[in-house]
């Protein structure tokens, strides 16, 4: 075994077999910087290697100010002194010689990482190689050394000291004890691991694509603003929406993830970049970080917070309703607008046509031209679904996502059949009930069903690619991204047929294979399935 400057400063730390106790760290940037903090706070030996010194200098810098807050504020065990005399910084590779376990965090760069693990490879005879990289493939960065066995994906999410999950990348040759030791050290570290296997994007990058994605393509169609979309996807449980979102992660680095994705999926139209998003980080505006993203930073304001239209309650017009078809959505909207009166489709005022697929939209027993008609907009946009009533001019669309809850948001969505003054009749009938209303222009789904369909889809193509299993996929998008419910899990309470009826409409209108529905979903939908 190597016996670097690393042990030489530790008072020569043995390894044995076991629990690791002395970590290396590479690269002192974002990443390097935070998972050294975090192992030194678990009580770790640590070994932090960057070329450069003044980055190394910088980053221990960051690490020892991070201490003493965590200090003042009653997190630590033991005095930052103790910690940081368990720190190592070196700008030799040699220096993490005794490590046994090392975590690579070096720039994004395919040559860069193999040139580094076969150094590593003699450098450190015993130990886990672990990379942190977010898309490239570990196999790859394996590629260049002999004993692939202990090469490993450990993908920490920024920053590294806080957000609770790691993905366990198993390589084409990783060994299963690599794996479970890596497990066992991420739960050593107070993260959640989840095991996925070595594909593009691993689980949380490849899922979460289509909420950017969407969000672009939303905004470019001129569905509703930035920050009208962003609202509706809040309303709809996510911490934040995709625009506020970007700003925060910065649009070059997300551009990157989903170039990165796309390529390598060798350009399925499914993960294709959005023109919008490559004009933005052309021109520089990156967001928060340049002071301009997709919304203006540079007044250190916070972005703006559009809100549903509906921010006073109108008075509840003397109008009665029949509801039909549907299922879920069609029980929480029976519940939420349970003040107004009842009839029969034939005596009403409002139809409100919740039928999730095409073969039932329009199929109500009764209607007459003299009723208005709102139709839930899954199984086509709204001028799609108005082609299907014997009287066009009196449908109007709208949409709206399970589990209906105080924020949710109702999307209305006039057709270009509707008659003047019919959408802002549907505002009002909702508002009256309380319910927080956006006008948006005409989508299949709208906004948040839309998005949420193609996480969903995203997530059954992942699914049914073995990248991992159900739960593990919901676990990973709930706390690598916040997300408030996993999307199998929420595919299942907006129904799989519901899914699936979004998706094929937005196939069939854009005629974009972008929309295509996995075949999982087809198959269970034909075979009834509601849950896995
Ligand atoms: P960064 O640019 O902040 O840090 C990289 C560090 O590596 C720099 O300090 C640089 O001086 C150093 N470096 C450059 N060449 C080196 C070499 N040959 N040997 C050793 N050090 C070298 O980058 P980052 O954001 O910390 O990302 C590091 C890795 O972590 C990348 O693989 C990235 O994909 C991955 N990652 C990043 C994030 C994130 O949000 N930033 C999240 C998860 C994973």
């Amino acid at each position: 075994m190597n016996a670097g400057p690393y042990e030489a400063a530790l008072g020569g730390a043995t390894i044995t077999a076991g629990k690791p106790r002395a970590i290396g760290v590479i690269g002192a940037g974002t990443m390097g910087a935070g998972i050294a903090e975090l192992a030194l706070t678990r009580g770790y030996r640590v070994a932090l290697y960057d070329l450069n010194a003044e980055q190394l200098a910088r980053a221990q810098h960051a690490i020892a100010r991070s201490l003493e807050k965590l200090q003042a504020r009653g997190k630590l065990q033991d005095s930052p002194d103790t910690l940081l005399a368990h720190l190592l910084g070196t700008t030799d590779l040699a220096g993490l010689g005794g490590a046994d376990v090392v975590i690579e965090a070096a720039p994004e760069r395919l040559d860069l990482k193999q040139k580094l693990f076969a150094e590593l490879e003699t450098l450190c005879p015993q130990a886990i190689l672990a990379t942190n990289t977010s898309t490239l493939l570990v196999s790859a960065i394996a590629s260049s050394v002999g004993d692939r066995a202990r090469v490993v994906g450990m993908h920490f999410f920024n920053p590294a000291q806080i957000l609770p999950l790691v993905e366990v990348v198993r390589g084409q040759d990783t060994s299963a004890r690599t794996v479970e030791a890596i497990m066992e050290l991420a739960r050593d570290l107070g993260k959640t691991p989840v095991l996925c296997d070595d594909t593009p994007g691993f689980i949380v990058n490849r899922v979460a694509r289509p909420f950017y994605g969407e969000g672009l393509r939303l905004a470019a169609e001129g569905v509703a603003s930035y920050a009208e979309i962003d609202a509706v996807m809040r309303g709809a449980g996510f911490r934040m929406g995709p625009f506020e979102l970007m700003d925060l992660i910065g649009l070059d680095i997300n551009f990157a993830s989903t170039v990165s994705v796309y390529e390598a999926f060798f350009h399925d139209p499914r993960y294709r970049p959005h023109p919008l998003q490559a004009r933005m980080v052309a021109g520089g505006r990156l967001g928060r970080k340049t002071g301009q993203g997709f919304y203006d930073h540079s007044a250190s304001q916070a972005a703006p917070q559009s809100e549903p239209s509906s921010s006073s309650i109108p008075q509840r017009p003397q109008v009665r309703l029949h509801l039909s078809g549907g299922g879920r959505l069609r029980e929480a909207l029976e519940e939420l607008l349970s003040g107004y009166e009842r009839a029969l489709a034939s005596e009403a005022d409002w139809v409100i046509d919740c039928s999730e697929t095409v073969s039932s939209v329009a199929a109500i027993v009764g209607l007459t031209p003299r009723s208005r008609v709102l139709s839930l907009a899954y199984a086509g946009s709204a001028t799609a679904l108005a082609a299907r009533y014997p009287f066009p001019e009196r449908v109007v669309g709208f949409s709206c996502l399970s589990p209906l809850g105080d924020k949710s948001v109702i999307e209305i969505m006039p057709a270009l059949q509707s008659e003047p003054g019919l959408a802002q009749d549907t505002e009002t009938l909702f508002a009256a009930a309380g319910l927080s209303v956006q006008m948006v222009g005409e989508t299949p789904g709208g906004i948040a069903a839309r998005t949420v369909a193609m996480l969903a889809n995203e997530a059954f193509s992942a699914l049914a690619e073995g990248v991992a299993d159900q739960t593990t996929i919901d676990t990973a998008m709930k706390l690598g991204t916040n997300y408030p419910r996993g999307p199998l899990e929420w595919a299942q309470l907006i129904g799989l047929r519901a899914v699936l009826s979004i998706l094929e409409a937005l196939q069939r209108e854009t005629g974009d294979d972008r929309y295509r529905p996995h075949p999982l979903l087809r198959r269970m939908v034909l075979a009834g399935k509601d849950t896995f």
